[in-house]
């Protein structure tokens, strides 16, 4: 039977990045199988729609990489800069920057340079490959088995890894079929997921859009419980589409999309582009904070297949490059070490949240605040107490200051809504005790389960309190 030392399945943005990174830092010494269900020409395609999503990524965290792996990215896979996203109120009264540079991405383009990457590094790619379910022995995992699809349909397989890394997305069967007792959740609450749909188009000929920041449209009508985006990727061509949580709304997300288009004067005549097959879809996003255990004997996931998306954002890219750093350092030390048990993987879980995963629960509390706002009070809520700064502070999961006491006051009034204002509050609160018990984050597995405890508590409790 094959036998390898690690085995990547899926070779999306966290994939590749896993793969490649535990290539580079062992020098090839590793021996780093990655699996993907598509053929090598299609790269990280989500659904057989294309490379379903809003493209967008902070340039932290390219910088990240380049800090971490040595590499470099340009022209043509960063397609645009931006140095700002904007956000605006339902009324478009108020536009609120948050500053910071970052790029749309050419996303099949970005997704092939990733695995070229991988391959200079040493790995060994195999594409139209399903991974259907884990193997595990004593209480470890110890390979899978799959088939194969496409031309040779059906040929099942079996492959023995010490370590397997799913970074399969959101539809894995892999983490929800886990078949070995662990720390890992395996399931998601479906109010955590949002459907999200999205579309590159031309526009007509004498509209152009302000390349230089992405646009993020609040408005509980057009798009319940999220938001609306448009993504420049140049004057005349972009990347716009919608997130919602489905229980908010009457509408199916492709009715809300077709209204947007049909009301925003921008998009008359608008132009489908299908570059590379990226057409028209929709997929799904996790809104939560990361699954709080990423690590088991013998398996490991990163990516949208740990719920990396940013709660209020859903950004899942730069969490996903950057996680694939570290779950890629973390299997190389365990290749070296020959230990593959969850102590000895349990870094991971460290090195993650005290780079990223320690603001998003605090997150996950104000997201489900938000979502319970309706359109005239998150104007109020704009005009009178969102600075860029607390806005700025607030996307980074920090407090912001509400002192002195007259801004309290006035947004008081401003907001008319003493049950918006007591909402906030509460919220505020929330975030405090949970970034403070991320600080905290367990550094021995035998401390997860009390530590655990009480995240879910507190989140659980705001849930209630907003549901
Ligand atoms: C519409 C939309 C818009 C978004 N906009 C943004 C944005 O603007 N910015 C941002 O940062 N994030 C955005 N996101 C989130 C972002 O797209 C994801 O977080 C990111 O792509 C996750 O990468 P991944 O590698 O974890 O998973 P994926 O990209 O889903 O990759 C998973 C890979 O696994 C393969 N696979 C799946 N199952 C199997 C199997 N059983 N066997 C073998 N292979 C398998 C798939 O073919 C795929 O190649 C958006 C998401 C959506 C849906």
């Amino acid at each position: 039977m094959e036998e390898r030392d690690v085995v990547v399945v899926g070779s999306g943005i966290a994939g590749c990045m896993t793969a490649g990174t535990i290539a580079l830092k062992s020098k090839g010494k590793v021996d780093v199988l990655l699996l993907d269900r598509n053929p090598q020409t299609e790269v990280g395609k989500k659904t057989t729609l294309g490379w379903v999503c809003g493209d967008a990524v902070g340039e932290h965290h390219i910088k990240f990489l380049h800090d971490h792996i040595g590499a470099s990215y340009g022209k043509p896979e960063l397609e645009n800069r931006v140095t700002a996203v904007y956000v605006y109120s339902p009324d478009r009264k108020v536009r609120v920057p948050f500053e910071g540079p970052g790029y749309v991405l050419d996303r099949p383009k970005f997704a092939r340079r990733l695995l070229e990457d991988a391959l200079k590094a040493g790995v060994e790619f195999r594409g139209s490959v399903q991974a259907l379910e884990l193997v595990e022995d004593s209480g470890r995992i110890v390979g899978l088995k799959g088939q194969t699809v496409g031309e040779n349909v059906n040929k099942p397989f079996e492959i023995r890894s010490r370590l397997i890394i799913d970074t399969s997305g959101m539809s894995t069967k892999l983490r929800r079929n886990l078949p070995i007792p662990s720390h890992i959740e395996k399931e998601i609450d479906k109010d955590d997921i949002e459907p999200t749909a999205r579309l590159n188009a031309k526009l007509r000929d004498g509209v152009e859009v302000e390349p230089f920041h992405c646009d993020i449209y609040l408005d509980q009508e057009k798009a319940p419980g999220g938001y609306l985006w448009l993504f420049p990727k140049s004057e005349d061509k972009v990347n716009i589409g919608l997130g919602i949580q489905q229980k908010r709304s009457s509408k199916p997300l492709s009715a809300l999309l077709k209204d947007w288009l049909a009301t925003d004067d921008r998009f008359k005549e608008i132009q489908p582009l299908s570059d590379d097959s990226n057409l028209t879809g929709s997929w799904q996003v996790s809104v939560r904070h990361q699954n709080d255990c990423l690590v088991a004997n013998g398996y490991m996931i990163c990516g949208d297949t740990a719920w990396f998306p940013n709660p209020i954002s859903a950004g899942g890219i730069g969490p996903g490059l950057i996680g694939g750093v570290m779950a890629g350092e973390t299997a190389v030390r365990a290749v070296e070490a020959n230990d593959f048990s969850e102590k000895s993987l349990w870094q991971y879980n460290l090195d993650f949240v005290n780079h990223y995963g320690n603001k998003t629960a605090g997150l996950e509390a104000f997201r489900m605040y938000l979502q319970t706002l309706n359109n005239q009070e998150i104007n109020y809520g704009m005009r009178h107490f969102l600075s860029s700064k607390e806005a700025t502070e607030i996307s980074l999961g920090e407090m912001p200051h509400l002192s002195p006491f007259e801004k309290i006051v006035k947004l008081f009034r401003g907001f008319g809504s003493y049950k918006a204002f007591r909402g906030l509050v509460y919220t505020m609160r929330q975030m405090e005790m949970l970034n403070e018990l991320y600080e905290n984050y367990p550094k021995d597995p035998a401390q997860f389960d009390a530590w655990k405890h009480r995240v879910d508590s507190i989140l659980s409790e705001t849930r209630t309190r907003f549901s």
